[in-house]
C-alpha cells in the first residue's frame, strides 16, 4: 500500500494520523489550521499546502472533519479532492455526517471512477490515541477489505454495516444511545452526590452492578473520579457538546423520515441543545452533569 493522505487534524484526526505514522504508513496531511498542520509535521507527517496537494499521489484518502458541509466542501467544493486524486483512489470519510450526505459524495465518486466509504468511528479521543477505535463502514465489501489494514492501524474493530450510508446509520444509532447513557450516568451520579455518597465510590458500585455502561467504565462525567478524562480536565477536549447536538439532530432526522419512536433520543437532543444554548457548546459532552447541577462552565 502506498501513501495515505489524511485531511482534518482535530481532536480525533491528529491522534489517528499519528497512529498511521506509527504503523509505518507514509502519511501526507492537511488541515485549515496551521498549528494543527505544524504539530502533525513535528510527529513525522509530510505537510501539504492544500488538500488537493495532499491527495495528489495518495492511494487512500482519509478525512476526519466536523460535519457534512465540510465533507462536501473538501471532496466536491473548494477542497478539490475528487478533481485532484488519481483514478481508482479509495476515499474513506471517517467524519460523522448524515447518511444521505455520505451517499451523495459516494455517488459523485462513482461518476469519477473513484471509490468512497463512509467509515465513522466510535471510541472517542482516548480510542483515537490508543488506536482502539471502532470503524463502522458503509460501501462495497471489497473496498472495506482494501481499507481494512489502514483502518487497523488506527482501530481494533472494522465493521461493514452495509451499502453506502449504512456506516452513518449505525454510528447515529450508537451516538443516540451514548447521549442517553451519558445523561443517565450524570443524573445517577448527581443524585448520589446530593444524598451524600462519594461519586467515586458510587461509580465503583454501579460499574459492578446492572447500571454499568461505557461512560462509567471509561468516561466518568464527575470531575476527579477518573484520571485522563475531560471531566478531570475542565471538560476540555474530548467530544464537543456541539458535535453531540449535531449527531442527535441527524438521529432525529432519521427517526422522522422512518416514523420511528425515539422519545429518549428526543429528550437527549433537547437537553444537549439547551446546554449548548447556555454557551457550553465548546466543552466535552460529559459536561452535561454540570448542566443538571445548574453550574456554569468557563
Ligand atoms: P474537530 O473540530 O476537533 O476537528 C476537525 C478538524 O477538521 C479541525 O482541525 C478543522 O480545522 C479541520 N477542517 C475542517 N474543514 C476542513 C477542510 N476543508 N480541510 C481541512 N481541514 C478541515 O473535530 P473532531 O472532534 O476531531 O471530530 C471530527 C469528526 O469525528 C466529527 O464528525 C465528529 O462528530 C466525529 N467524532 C468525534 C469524536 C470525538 O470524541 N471527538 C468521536 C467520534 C466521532
Amino acid at each position: 500500500m502506498g501513501g495515505v493522505a489524511f485531511i482534518g487534524l482535530g481532536n480525533m484526526g491528529a491522534p489517528m494520523a499519528a497512529n498511521l505514522l506509527r504503523g509505518g504508513y507514509e502519511t501526507t496531511v492537511f488541515d485549515l489550521v496551521p498549528e494543527a498542520l505544524a504539530a502533525a509535521e513535528e510527529a513525522g507527517a509530510r505537510a501539504a499546502g492544500s488538500a488537493a496537494e495532499a491527495v495528489a499521489d495518495a492511494e487512500v484518502v482519509i478525512s476526519m472533519l466536523p460535519a457534512g458541509e465540510h465533507v462536501h466542501e473538501l471532496y466536491l467544493g473548494s477542497g478539490q479532492v475528487m478533481a485532484s486524486v488519481r483514478p481508482g483512489t479509495l476515499l474513506v470519510d471517517c467524519s460523522t455526517i448524515a447518511a444521505d450526505a455520505a451517499r451523495q459524495v459516494a455517488a459523485a465518486a462513482r461518476e469519477r471512477s473513484l471509490r468512497f466509504l463512509d467509515a465513522p468511528v466510535s471510541g472517542g479521543v482516548g480510542g483515537a490515541r490508543a488506536g482502539t477505535l471502532t470503524f463502522i463502514c458503509g460501501g462495497e465489501a471489497a473496498d472495506v477489505e482494501e481499507a481494512r489494514p489502514v483502518l487497523a492501524a488506527m482501530g481494533k474493530n472494522v465493521f461493514h454495516a452495509g451499502p453506502s450510508g449504512a456506516g452513518q446509520v449505525g454510528k447515529m444509532c450508537n451516538n443516540m444511545l451514548l447521549a442517553i447513557q451519558m445523561i443517565g450516568t450524570a443524573e445517577a451520579l448527581n443524585l448520589a452526590d446530593a444524598h451524600g455518597l462519594d461519586p467515586a465510590a458510587v461509580s465503583d458500585i454501579m460499574k459492578a452492578s446492572s447500571g454499568s455502561n461505557w461512560a462509567l467504565q471509561v468516561y466518568n462525567p464527575y470531575p476527579g473520579v477518573m484520571d485522563g478524562v475531560p471531566a478531570s480536565n475542565g471538560y476540555q477536549g474530548g467530544f464537543l457538546v456541539d458535535l453531540m447536538v449535531k449527531d442527535l439532530g441527524l438521529a432525529m432526522d432519521m427517526a422522522g423520515s422512518s416514523h420511528t419512536a425515539t422519545p429518549l433520543g428526543a429528550a437527549a437532543r433537547a437537553l444537549y441543545t439547551a446546554h449548548s444554548a447556555h454557551g457550553n457548546g465548546g466543552y466535552d459532552f460529559s459536561s452535561i452533569l454540570q448542566f443538571l447541577r445548574g453550574g456554569k462552565l468557563g
